[in-house]
């Protein structure tokens, strides 16, 4: 077995802001080669700056995961430049929450585009790769959301539901050469909640805020899964705020 902490080459999705921006500075830290991947480059430029000030390894690249033909193109890029990409976090997601009947379906499609095609765009670009080399990893942020559904986030809940059960397809599907990890944080501090339009839900998300947890508390979970022996395959981790109910 490998040992799993060896330096591997790590492609996270929405790495600009929140969660994906906190987990590629620690899986930085942790030894990695990371590759940022957003469609603010403006904000991976700057990450990736401090993480080399800081020594560590790691590159920008502009993406839009709804995307497929540039997803594929990237991950092809990152094998032909690096040699391998052992690692993706799909990370990219949108939260426009609303009630269904508030009727808002063009953020439905969106959610569903960044959430479930952006997901699955990424595993279709890594699969190949990952069967070549003899190994790979799959590691979805999924949610709090994958496990509940309330008021406002019936459609959010859908596509989390659905990145959970593509990742566990992915797992049933594969030989143990593929490891698939699903993360499901709780209320945690991004600017997820920023792009929620509708004004019910946006007030609703104030409180629920308060009780934020920093994102790199869903980074080290990441760091986890992924530091395990070849034999040991972490499939899911809840990382919630204690004070979450
Ligand atoms: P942020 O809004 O801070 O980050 C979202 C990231 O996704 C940004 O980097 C954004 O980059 C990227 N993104 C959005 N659309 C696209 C796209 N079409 N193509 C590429 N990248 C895209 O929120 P979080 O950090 O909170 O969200 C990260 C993940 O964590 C999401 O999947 C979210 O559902 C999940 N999550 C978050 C929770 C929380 O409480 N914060 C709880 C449970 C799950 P850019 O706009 O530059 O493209």
């Amino acid at each position: 077995n490998t040992v799993g902490d060896e330096p591997r080459v790590i492609l996270v999705t929405g790495a600009s802001s929140g969660i994906g921006e906190a987990t590629a500075r620690r899986l930085a830290g942790d030894g990695h080669h990371v590759v940022l991947a957003a469609r603010r480059t403006d904000r991976l430029d700057v990450i990736v700056e401090e993480i080399r000030k800081a020594g560590h390894s790691a590159e920008a690249r502009a993406l839009d995961v709804v995307n497929r033909a540039a997803f594929q193109a990237l991950v092809d890029d990152v094998v032909a430049t690096r040699g391998r990409l052992d690692v993706l976090v799909g990370n990219a997601g949108v939260m426009l929450l609303s009630r269904l009947d508030a009727l808002l379906v063009e953020e439905w499609d969106r959610m569903v585009d960044v959430n479930v095609r952006g997901l699955y765009n990424g595993i279709a670009a890594v699969l190949p790769h990952f069967r070549a080399q003899g190994a790979g990893h799959v590691v979805t942020m999924a949610s709090i959301g994958a496990h509940e559904v309330v008021p406002t986030s019936a459609v959010y809940s859908a596509t989390k539901y659905a990145a959970w059960a593509l990742t566990e397809g992915l797992r049933t599907e594969s030989d143990p050469t593929i490891r698939v990890t699903t993360i499901s944080p709780g209320v945690t501090e991004s600017e997820l909640a920023d792009h929620i339009t509708d004004a019910h839900a946006a007030d609703a998300m104030v409180d629920y805020r308060k009780a934020a947890i920093p994102a790199d508390a869903v980074a080290r979970a990441v760091s986890f899964a992924i530091s395990q022996p070849s034999d040991v395959d972490v499939n899911e981790i809840i990382v919630r705020p204690a004070a979450q109910r």
